[in-house]
């Protein structure tokens, strides 16, 4: 019989989670809790074709997952006729305790909880999630799966800042990284379609949040995001890599208060704070129409300073690797982002990287070559599955 996962990913307003065959990889119904605690929330519930919509006041995650469940009772399919065997709960931060999925004890659950200042957006709202779902579903077995967990692999001389030894270690201050779970898929996965493990290989996973990883025979050896995800690419609306005087200057000069410059930093910044919009469609818009010659000047700067730190990681983890094999583009601006796959490949040409500008423009949900024949590395976009990631981390310790 076919055994299925219920993966959740508990936000601070929202839930997302997908019924998942670990197997065939199918998302056999997935949905969207959205605006818990607003005066009205909103519930997406996709079953096979069928797509329910509802509006409703969601006080809280309990609630919110209430009507989940009622969903899955009334609109399909039965989660116990589906062949639950677990639930997988997405976590952002496992600190140094976790290297790889753990079953959800009370031990574990603290030990999540302990973590909340590394993560304090994220893991208070999964443990929201945690609690609301074992009360609600005590027969099956919860998983924690944790998107640092990967990097926890990470050599110490990646993993150690060269921050003041005694410091780092009081208040657990190291590189943890972040879409561990994400690159970890998509390295695997990409090793096993070309039946090699020994291969050197970088991840581009570029969402709103964006990092890359080093990945060599399997095992990932640097990663762009650091303590926290503000570290390394530039993002929808963060900085990525910043001189740390940064926070000295604004705070001595402009009597800023570290929540001010932590929102400045994480929020306002990236592809939003210098264009107006965090979306790459709308920066690409920018540069395209020629209305506004100031705006579309900003917007051709910022995609050339996205462009320009992606060279600079590639280059810096060519040279840690020894070499590559292989460059793996994924997430929302990896997968469907042409123009930014291209420059940077362009940028490469003078190490040999030749990319195919028509396939490149293909668009497809399977893993699609994008380099020409003779490029000496291969481009592939290789689209990434979080939730069948975590189904399949789940089942592997229950
Ligand atoms: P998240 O980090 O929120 O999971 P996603 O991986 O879904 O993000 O990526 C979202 C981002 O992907 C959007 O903000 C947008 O910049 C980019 N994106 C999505 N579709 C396209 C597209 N067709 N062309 C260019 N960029 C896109």
């Amino acid at each position: 019989m076919t055994q299925t996962v219920l993966v959740i990913n508990s936000g601070s307003s929202s839930i997302k989670y997908q019924l998942v065959d670990p197997e065939t990889g199918e998302a056999i119904a997935k949905g969207l809790v959205e605006r818990i605690g607003d005066s009205l929330g909103n519930i997406k519930h996709a079953h096979g074709d069928e797509v329910t919509t509802e509006e409703l006041p969601i006080p809280d995650h309990e609630i919110g997952m209430r009507e989940v469940l009622r969903l899955f009772d009334t609109k399909g399919p039965a989660l116990d006729e589906a062949g639950i065997v677990a639930v997988g709960h997405r976590i952002v931060q496992g600190g140094k305790y976790f290297d790889g999925p753990a079953l959800v004890t009370d031990e574990v659950r603290d030990l999540i909880e302990q973590l909340c200042p590394m993560a304090p957006l994220h893991n208070p709202a999964h443990l929201k999630g945690i609690d609301v779902a074992r009360e609600l579903m005590p027969d099956v077995p919860h998983v924690a799966v944790f998107d640092t967990a990967f990097f926890q692999q990470l050599p110490d001389k990646t993993a150690t800042y060269a921050l003041n030894a005694e410091v780092a270690e009081k208040y657990a201050v190291r590189r943890y990284g972040a879409h561990g779970t994400s690159h970890q898929f998509v390295s695997q996965e990409v090793a096993k379609r070309l039946g090699r493990d020994d291969l050197k290989q970088i991840v581009m996973h570029l969402g709103n949040g964006a990092s890359v990883s080093a990945v060599l025979n399997g095992k990932p050896i640097d990663t762009s995001m650091g303590l926290t995800p503000l570290e390394g690419l530039m993002m929808g609306t963060r900085t990525g890599d910043i001189d740390p005087a940064v926070v000295f200057h604004l705070a001595r000069q402009g009597n800023l208060s570290i929540d001010e410059i932590d929102h400045i930093f994480n929020k306002e910044s990236g592809m939003k704070g210098l264009t107006g919009e965090s979306d790459m469609r709308s920066v690409w818009a920018f540069i395209r129409d020629g209305s506004e010659p100031e705006l579309q000047h900003k917007a051709r700067v910022a995609m050339d300073i996205y462009v320009n730190r992606l060279l600079k990681y590639v280059g810096s983890y060519a040279a840690e690797l020894g070499g590559l094999d292989v460059m793996s583009f994924t997430a929302g601006i990896g997968e469907n982002d042409s123009g930014v796959r291209r420059e940077l490949a362009e940028a490469l040409a003078p190490f040999g990287v030749k990319i195919d500008v028509e396939k490149n423009e293909l668009r497809s949900s399977e893993p699609l070559v994008i380099s020409a024949p003779d490029s000496k590395v291969l481009l592939l976009v290789f689209p990434t599955n979080e939730e069948l990631a975590i189904a399949r981390q789940t089942l592997s310790i229950i």
